[in-house]
């Protein structure tokens, strides 16, 4: 069968995430038969490198043999089964790590599945936290200009994006939006931690201002992913932190992009030497292979839900899927990866090699930025490199790196003019060589 086929029948039955159905008129589908490692093959033989880990998702490449067999095993036992009133083995040896992994705090694990989810948990519970210890007053929430949480009506309301939010925004919650300590706006000559604490002077007033009815702040710690992989220095993490107990107010850190390694620690946190209220993971955490989250919390918080159940303290969400034994099982194999390969270690490496790759653009007249924070690389394309200024956002140049790249065996999905890679740790140095050479061809083809 070849790619055309499979195309005709998708495109009859299909709608397709974030995507313009129209556009597939003239930019083709591309229908994968198989995986391998950070190979992607097309029914026609077309193969390409997983640039982007899927969206974030994979970490130890596709169709991985110790991952697939630890699901066969679980399958052979337990596919599902209800987690209200019921357990299964998986779901705890899961928590177990997970527990074991977090600061001391975090040690408990509500589960869901998938990253909006877990952020909308964290919302209800925190508010609830707050509610339940007499103080309902704290209804609101703190977030950060060019931050994405998800897109549920709960999770854009916290979240930036004008894109995915305008449109809905009579739907939502109205959060109290701070700006973001993104690095590619500070001054020439000014560090990234000197920029980043001079922003937190605008999240210190908007504390100071609304702590009384904020429930809680929520970052994606280190790295704002969505919005063009905007980084920032932990000594933010590290005011906010403080800040927070300071003011009584909640830090939801939504690692479901950043955590299991990406940063070059296995949680971003970890770079801050803090711990939040709640944590949220998801993406990575099967290892990119079945949809599972969980949202960390502390005994704190638990024991604020904890009564006869007249008292109507109890947090009563539920997912029909929540802590899937398949997934739950998965997540431990992948936890299991990092354990016995030196993953962490073989990742700085590979982030070296990264960073030397991609260097020569620094000098690029239209790249106005080379920035990385561990296994996340990006390069801003700009129109004028001294002031910074963008492309428009309708000459879709991002786009024109995608063609190119699918015809040099790359998956790349630059984020409106912010080409990245953010590949799974299994590519070789040798493959990311490849995709730097690919991302300046089409840097220059997209900018000409
Ligand atoms: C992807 C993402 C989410 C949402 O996760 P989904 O599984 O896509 O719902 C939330 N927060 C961050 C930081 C993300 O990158």
């Amino acid at each position: 069968m070849p790619n055309s086929e499979l195309i005709n029948r998708d495109l009859s039955v299909l709608w397709h995430p974030c995507t313009q159905m129209k556009d597939h008129e003239w930019l083709p589908l591309v229908p994968i038969r198989k995986g391998e490692g950070v190979w992607l093959q097309d029914f026609d033989g077309n193969r390409y490198i997983d640039a982007i880990s899927s969206w974030w998702v994979n970490l130890f490449g596709h169709a991985n043999p110790r991952i697939n067999h630890a699901i066969k095993q679980q399958l052979e036992e337990l596919e599902h089964v209800i987690l209200a009133g019921f357990s299964h083995r998986p779901v705890v040896e899961l928590s177990e790590r997970l527990v074991e992994l977090t600061p001391p705090p975090l040690n408990r694990c509500f589960y869901s599945d998938n990253g909006s989810a877990a952020v909308e948990v964290a919302l209800k519970m925190s508010y609830h936290y707050w509610r339940n210890q007499g103080q309902p007053g704290k209804t609101r929430f703190i977030t950060l200009s060019q931050s994405y949480h998800g897109e549920t009506l709960g999770t854009l309301g916290v979240g930036d994006v004008a894109l995915y939010k305008d449109t809905y925004r009579p739907l939502l919650m109205e959060a109290i939006t701070v700006e973001s300590p993104d690095c590619f706006m500070r001054e020439s000559g000014e560090s990234w931690e000197d920029h980043s604490r001079r922003k937190f002077g605008l999240m210190e007033a908007a504390l100071e201002r609304h702590a009384e009815e904020t429930a809680a702040v929520i970052v994606e710690p280190l790295v704002q992913c969505a919005t063009g992989m905007r980084m920032y220095h932990p000594v933010y993490l590290e005011l906010l932190r403080e800040a927070c107990e300071r003011y009584g107010v909640h830090l939801i850190a939504d690692e479901i992009a950043v955590g299991f390694g990406r940063t070059g620690t296995f949680f971003a946190c970890e770079q801050a030497g803090i711990t939040p209220d709640f944590l949220l993971l998801s993406k990575g955490l099967t290892g990119g292979y079945l949809p599972l989250a969980v949202t960390m919390t502390t005994d704190k918080v638990y024991q604020a839900f904890y009564d006869d159940y007249e008292t109507l303290r109890a947090f009563l969400h539920s997912h029909s899927y929540t802590g899937n034994p398949l997934a739950c099982r998965a997540a431990l194999a992948t936890l299991d990866i990092f354990r016995q390969d030196g993953v962490m270690k073989r990742n700085q490496r590979l982030a070296r090699h990264m960073g030397r790759a991609v260097a020569h653009l620094e000098d690029h007249p239209h790249v106005g930025e080379v920035r990385q924070t561990g296994m996340i690389i990006a390069m801003e394309m700009v129109r004028d490199k001294a002031s910074r200024t963008p492309f428009p956002w309708q000459e879709r140049r991002g786009l024109r790196v995608y063609q190119h790249a699918l015809g040099r065996e790359a998956l790349m999905r630059p984020l409106g003019n912010v080409v990245y890679f953010m590949p799974p740790y299994v590519i070789t140095e040798a493959q990311i060589s490849h995709l730097a050479t690919v991302a300046t061809e089409g840097i220059d083809l997209a900018t000409r």
